[in-house]
């Protein structure tokens, strides 16, 4: 990668001296000018005219020199005001010439020399910042329109190579230094999606106090040089990288950094997405800063020495702002930027939550999770942030399947809302792509949905199909199992309480401890078929024959058991014998999560007639689905007809499409499976080591974990201790499961990493060595 090789050219102010006569033509006076890569020199004529004699680093292509040449000479043309560097050509009017040396053979060009004082001598007050700002806006306006294949070049300063850099992480020496870095390059991987979605160009690209000049009479911006690290990059990076240099190069302070942007937005308007990104890509140029020199610190002494300062200084900066913390910055940067949604109009919820307030406007038994009840503002990825902007990792949530606010999602959410959002009684196309997209991922028969707005009416509609074409009354559903709300459906819920209605009656789980993989032993599987006739028995006793079975595929609150395909094959076939449809609940174990199969239902092996969809299908925009065969469909609308107001609107389709897209695009079931199997290895290992832990369950990013007693206390006790501690002092968020509330329950988005694995699996252990000291 660039910039992480040393090979610069060698050259003498005698041998420039020569080069400037023999190739252009000049007598002049020769004083070397600093440069990282090429070498560069002033030329003094008698005349009093100054010049620039470039010559061209050996290591960069010939496409790299071309495109420096190409585009000073488009931006000319674009805005002949802007003080860049004008290109003079050789006695024989060539653009190069050719210079030979002790180190090699390099290519050379002349250059206008721009008078100035440099930016980082300057001490810049307010208004120099702000023109700093509006003359990188005028730039890159001149910029839109130029294009050259050697902006796709891979150079390690471009902020969106640091996950790659990382690998020089151990060579940063000082511990917090390395962990930040670390931080900023997992936000910066997150941010990445988000990125390849903004408005991108030709940028300069390395606008910091050595490559900027100042008039220093008039305070205003004198020259912009060194177009060698131009490349096509979301618009952003050109102030955030000048924001970033200015902050290392200890010239502005992090409070006065807004004049620059209100600068550039001045001339450029930026949008709030764009500005939302910044303080990532500040940090991330901090991060990079400090991994290239690391690197030139172990490969190349001199070049160590040159960034030395800067590291320092970017470190310190990258502490500062992480001290600053990213929602009151963004806040202050969006103000200066005058965005559209400004943080005035859209601004987080913050403050303290008054829980007298919530009691007296909600009723003192709405839900709340944690002793400590959190105050949740915003999230990002597998992050959510409270009021003070502390960040909790959350393994708890799959409604953000993709990810809390995945840029592709609200993205499609704002567009369509923007345009359209009405129902289905319309006809609008949006809705059909998606049931085109969504049933293409199924077998041919379950061919046409359903749409409504929860997981629980979409469970309410498969029931109500599920009478209506067997003609019968009976239900049968796993132990402890939840489907949801409705009336009808919390008959079908035991989990909030044992079934009372004579209508339901519960089917056992698969026996405990068993893998996917394992063949079920001829005995359990005995007692599979016993205990599915034994309910179909009692169900007939009480008078009704089965109307279907309901299995939430992941078996969650039954307690997360991940059973052969033998098992559910068993029991669903005695079910279908005596008439009852198979309806799979796909609400938890949808799209992926399983890491093996796009739907739970498949890795269960299970041929249902009716599925279920509900929570990640539209990423917390409210949509549910029901899968079934048209012909089905079709006779149960003719039969009751059926509409519901927001389901199937055109907005839900959207987010529904843009997760199906964010799914695919980031491989997100093969993360879900590498992932899952990194951290079930790490959760059997310190679960060895723990009395109070047992065994791991689940599949993908679906796991349990066992607690156990410890002394007097209770396991269910001890499973509230652990997500307690994990939430209040490690800022983990996982949940509790089961029958007898004794599993933690760690369902996290799906881009959950090994890095965050690495973090649940820490905090995890360091609860398990408090809890087992509990007496
Ligand atoms: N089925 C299952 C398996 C669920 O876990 C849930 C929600 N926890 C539901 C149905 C109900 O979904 P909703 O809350 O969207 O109504």
């Amino acid at each position: 990668m660039l910039a992480l090789r040393t090979t610069p050219p060698v050259f003498s102010a005698a041998e420039a001296e020569r080069i400037a006569r023999e190739t252009y033509g000049l007598a002049a006076m020769v004083r070397p000018l600093p440069g990282e890569r090429d070498c560069n020199f002033l030329l003094r004529t008698a005349d009093g005219h100054g010049y620039v004699l470039k010559i061209f680093d050996f290591g960069a292509s010939p496409e790299t020199t071309d495109c420096q040449l190409r585009v000073l000479r488009h931006v000319a043309e674009q805005d002949p005001t802007l003080p860049v560097p004008r290109l003079i050509a050789t006695q024989n009017g060539e653009e190069t010439g050719r210079a030979s040396g002790r180190s090699g053979s390099y290519s050379t060009c002349l250059m206008s020399f721009l008078a100035g004082t440099l930016l980082a001598d300057s001490s810049p007050d307010a208004p120099l910042v702000r023109n700093v700002g509006e003359s990188l806006a005028r730039l890159d306006r001149a910029l839109q329109g130029f294009f050259h294949p050697a902006l796709g070049q891979r150079l390690a300063w471009d902020v969106r190579r640091l996950p790659e850099l990382i690998e020089y992480l151990p060579y940063i020496e000082s511990t917090a230094v390395r962990r930040a870095v670390e931080r900023a390059a997992l936000r910066m991987k997150e941010r990445m999606p988000e990125l390849r979605s903004l408005r991108s160009q030709a940028i300069h690209g390395d606008c910091h106090g050595q490559n900027l000049l100042v008039d220093a009479e008039a305070r205003v911006i004198s020259g912009i040089l060194d177009f060698g690290d131009m490349i096509h990059a979301p618009r952003i990076f050109e102030p955030a990288v000048a924001m970033s240099e200015l902050l290392t190069g200890d010239v502005t302070p992090l409070g006065a950094l807004q004049g620059l942007l209100e600068g550039y937005a001045g001339r450029q308007g930026l949008d709030g997405a764009e500005v939302d990104v910044l303080y990532d890509v500040i940090g991330a140029r901090h991060a990079v800063t400090i991994l290239v020199h690391a690197w030139r610190g172990r490969h190349d002494a001199d070049g160590a020495r040159v960034l030395d300062s800067a590291t320092q200084s970017a470190a310190r900066s990258l502490a500062a702002l992480e001290e600053a913390g990213a929602a009151p910055l963004t806040a202050a940067w969006r103000r200066a930027a005058g965005t559209s949604w400004s943080g005035e109009t859209f601004a987080p919820a913050a403050g303290a939550v008054d829980l007298e307030r919530r009691h007296r406007l909600m009723g003192a038994g709405a839900e709340l999770f944690y002793e400590k009840p959190l105050n949740i503002v915003r999230g990002s990825g597998v992050w959510l942030y409270d009021g003070a902007d502390r960040a909790y990792l959350d393994v708890y949530n799959n409604v953000p399947h993709v990810g809390h606010t995945h840029p592709w999602v609200v993205r499609a959410i704002q567009q369509q809302t923007a345009v359209l959002a009405t129902h289905t009684r319309y006809l609008h196309s949006r809705i059909l792509e998606y049931a085109e997209r969504l049933t293409a991922t199924f077998a041919p028969h379950l061919n046409a949905c359903i749409f409504v707005n929860s997981g629980s009416e979409a469970n309410d509609v498969a029931w109500r199909i599920a009478q209506f074409k067997t003609g019968h009354r009976g239900a049968l559903v796993m132990r402890n199992a939840y489907h949801g709300i409705t009336t009808a459906v919390a008959a079908l819920t035991p989990s909030t309480g044992q079934p009372r209605d004579p209508h339901v009656v519960t089917i056992a789980p698969p026996p405990a401890g068993l893998e996917r993989e394992d063949a079920l032993a001829p005995a359990e599987l005995d007692a599979a078929v016993r205990d599915a006739d034994g309910a179909l028995r009692t169900l007939a006793e009480r008078g009704f024959e089965p109307a279907a079975f309901f299995i939430d595929t992941s078996m969650t609150s039954s307690g997360m058991f991940d059973a052969p395909p033998a098992w559910a094959a068993a029991v669903s076939a005695r079910i279908r014998a005596a008439g009852g449809l198979i309806v799979a609940d796909e609400v938890q174990y949808g799209l992926g999560r399983s890491g093996s199969h796009l739907w739970g239902f498949e890795r269960r092996g299970l041929e249902p007639d009716i599925v279920t969809l509900g929570k990640p299908v539209a990423n917390g925009y409210p949509m549910g689905v029901v899968v079934a065969n048209r012909a089905l469909i079709e006779a149960f609308q003719k039969e009751y007809g059926f509409f519901s107001t927001f389901g199937g609107n055109a907005v839900a389709a959207a987010a529904g499409l843009a997760v199906l897209d964010v799914l695919e695009r980031e491989q997100l079931t093969a993360n879900a499976s590498s992932t899952g199997e990194y951290l079930r290895r790490r959760l059997e290992r310190v679960a060895a080591g723990h009395a109070c832990l047992g065994t791991v369950r689940g599949a993908g990013l679906l796991r349990g974990l066992e607690v156990r007693a410890v002394g007097p206390y209770s396991a269910r006790q001890c499973t509230k201790r652990f997500i307690n501690i994990l939430a209040s002092e490690a800022r983990v968020l996982i949940g509790y499961e089961g029958p007898n509330a004794d599993i933690l329950k760690l369902r996290p988005p799906m881009p959950f990493l090994p890095a965050h694995a690495d973090r649940l699996v820490e905090a995890i252990e360091a609860a398990a060595a408090r809890v087992s000291r509990l007496t």
